[in-house]
């Protein structure tokens, strides 16, 4: 077993998702590590499918007893974090681990992985077409939206130079050939 992960981070809007959604129907022996959080689930999300949901106390709980692999604070209130049980379960049926991560995350998953690991940053054309992203998306308030434009904004100066690849989601079916083909070679190293 060589246990292996591939960390995903991008600003929100950048089409992280959409790749990472890509990526996992192309290949059965990847599988998506479900992030703990405590914001409130969003739409149709179920607890133990995009997310485990739990309330600020039970996360900082966790936090206590070394439970997570890294975990933040995304948003002020809003914790998200990798458990160190979610790494084991999927290591041990033999597969990939793919992390959809925040942009900080991933830097840090990088570090604690190593050569293990390969790490993507998707990038936004531009903070503009981001913001347009989000308001088509439809799921935020305006006044989410352009927190998550400022921290977008931020996090695309931070990411520069810190990842194993840099993908410029201009033109998505390139961006998923890209990806794909980043992903297989990384696999059979
Ligand atoms: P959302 O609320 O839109 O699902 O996620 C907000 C941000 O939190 C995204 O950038 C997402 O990648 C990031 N995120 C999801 N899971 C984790 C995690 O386990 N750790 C960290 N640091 N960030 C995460």
């Amino acid at each position: 077993m060589n246990n292996k992960v591939i960390i995903f981070s991008a600003p929100s809007g950048a089409g992280k998702s959409t790749v990472v959604n890509h990526i996992l129907s192309k290949r059965n022996d990847l599988e998506f590590s479900i992030s703990a959080t405590s914001r409130a689930p969003r739409g149709q999300e179920k607890h133990g499918v995009e997310y485990y949901f739990f309330s600020a106390d039970e996360f900082r709980k966790m936090i206590a007893e070394e439970k997570f692999v890294e975990y933040e604070e995304v948003y002020a209130g809003s914790f998200y974090g990798t458990l160190k049980s979610e790494v084991e379960r999927i290591w041990a049926k033999g597969n990939t681990i793919i992390f959809d991560i925040d942009v900080q995350g991933g830097v840090n998953l990088k570090r604690i992985f190593g050569d293990q690991a390969l790490s993507i940053f998707i990038q936004a054309p531009s903070v503009e077409v981001l913001r347009e992203r989000l308001i088509g998306r439809g799921t935020d308030t305006m006044e989410a939206i352009e927190k998550r434009v400022a921290k977008a904004a931020s996090e695309m100066e931070f990411a520069d130079g810190k990842f194993d690849y840099t993908l410029v989601n201009d033109d998505l079916e390139t961006a998923l050939a890209e990806a794909e083909k980043i992903v297989g070679d990384f696999l059979c190293r």
